[in-house]
């Protein structure tokens, strides 16, 4: 990748841990410091910063996932532009900070994953051995932040390799670089590799050729086998032309079912075949996602797919996850109690490209294939739907309160 332009939003309390750098080897580095908490506020500020100083992306010095709450995911949205992250992820959530913001300078060349790193506590069940049935499902890992790399994925792959889940993760090319190598290592353990953007800018609103020049060097920087993207919430129809002319067979969107008053929205399970002027491409809906959700919704996002499945007879279902949020030691535990669960269902855990139908499939052959374009980037949610199963049922009251709880304290998610 060329040198980016990165504008850094940190507090001014923090600035002590920070070392004040403007220029950098890898990195052009211009400093916005304010009250983390006002930062929603000063968007055209930072908006206007941005486009007159050419910024690639922002690098957030804190994230949503610490302490108190600050509209992060609102200044990403609203300046459009690519972002990453140095914040910690857990209580000594400052000295990560500082361990962080020193990768990203110096994009250390001999930096490894200690997978025996804070090994999650709990008992250590085996894998079971023989799946029970033919059913899949895929835990997806969207990596694009420091720290999600630094303290998340060695507790997270140690969990996978317990199991012996084989996952598939999409890693952003600035992780790739401050971390050489990252998807290499990752694909050498044994999961898929997939794209995710160069710093997770905005592929929408850009023409084909851009998309599909920008699409190539992503797939060239990470240098390995890859046949899926996602780039979910910040994509449109020319992604899916420029994907297809990449050569690529399938991107992931958001079908997930969230809860609507009464019960769980169900989208179709089914993956699309998209046909476009170049190939054909794959749509693959994610129905399960576990950011801002609680274990219990999780749970219930799960069995509702398991029995949407059985009805569309299809036995696969994705599973969305974040190595900042899942891979915290505030969330680990939980994380650990999701693996427990899928592992008690029996179903297998593989990477989305193993599931992926035949692309040559013709008009007909298949319940799957739909011709032409449909509407994918805002899926149909059901507004009201009456309880059908006992997860809806039990569901009511709980995800109500918890929907009530997220309005109060604003919460949005960028993914
Ligand atoms: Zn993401």
């Amino acid at each position: 990748m060329r040198k980016l332009k990165v504008l850094i939003l940190a507090d001014q309390k923090d600035r002590g841990l920070l070392d004040g750098v403007g220029q950098n080897g890898n990195w052009d580095i211009l400093w916005y410091l304010d009250e983390y908490k006002n930062l929603h506020k000063k968007i055209p500020e930072i908006k206007k910063l941005a486009v007159e100083n050419h910024i690639d992306l922002l690098m957030y010095a804190r994230n949503d996932q610490i302490g108190e709450r600050y509209s992060i995911a609102k200044v990403t949205r609203q300046t459009r532009l690519g972002y990453s992250s140095f914040s910690g992820i857990d209580e000594n959530y400052a000295v990560q900070m500082a361990e962080c913001f020193r990768d990203f300078l110096n994009c250390p060349a001999d930096w490894a994953v200690k997978s025996n790193q804070a090994a999650p506590a709990g008992n250590r069940k085996q894998a079971a051995g023989q799946p029970k049935n033919e059913y899949t499902y895929s835990l997806i890992f969207d990596t694009e932040q420091i720290a999600c790399v630094k303290y998340g994925l060695p507790r997270l792959l140690n969990l996978l390799d317990r199991y012996q889940f084989k996952a598939t993760f999409f890693v952003t090319n600035l992780l790739n670089t401050v971390y050489p190598k990252l998807g290499g290592l990752l694909w050498q353990a044994g999961h898929e590799v997939g794209i995710h953007g160069l710093y997770h800018e905005y592929l929408s609103g850009r023409d084909r050729r851009e998309q599909a020049e920008t699409i190539k060097e992503m797939l060239e920087d990470l240098g390995v086998e890859i046949t899926g993207a996602n780039f979910m919430g910040r994509m449109d129809q020319n992604t899916i032309e420029a994907l297809a002319q990449n050569g690529l067979c399938y991107f992931t969107y958001d079908a997930i079912f969230h809860h609507r008053r009464l019960a769980y929205a169900k989208t179709s399970l089914l993956p699309r075949l998209l046909k476009t002027a170049t190939g054909k491409v794959w749509a693959i809906p994610v129905t399960v996602s576990t950011y801002g959700y609680s274990l219990f919704t999780v749970k219930n996002m799960i069995r509702t797919s398991i029995r949407q499945g059985k009805k569309e007879q299809y036995p696969h279902f994705n599973i969305l996850c974040h190595p900042f949020r899942d891979g915290n030691l505030r969330n680990l535990g939980n994380t650990e109690k999701l693996l427990e669960f899928l592992n008690g269902l029996g179903y297998r855990a593989v990477p989305v490209n193993e599931t992926l139908p035949d692309l040559s499939l013709q008009p007909g052959d298949d319940r799957s294939y739909w011709e032409g374009s449909i509407n994918i980037f805002n899926p149909k949610r059901v507004a009201v739907a009456w309880p059908a199963t006992r997860d809806d049922l039990f569901g009511i009251l709980t995800e109500n309160i918890l929907a009530i709880y997220k309005v109060l304290r604003k919460g949005r998610n960028v993914y």
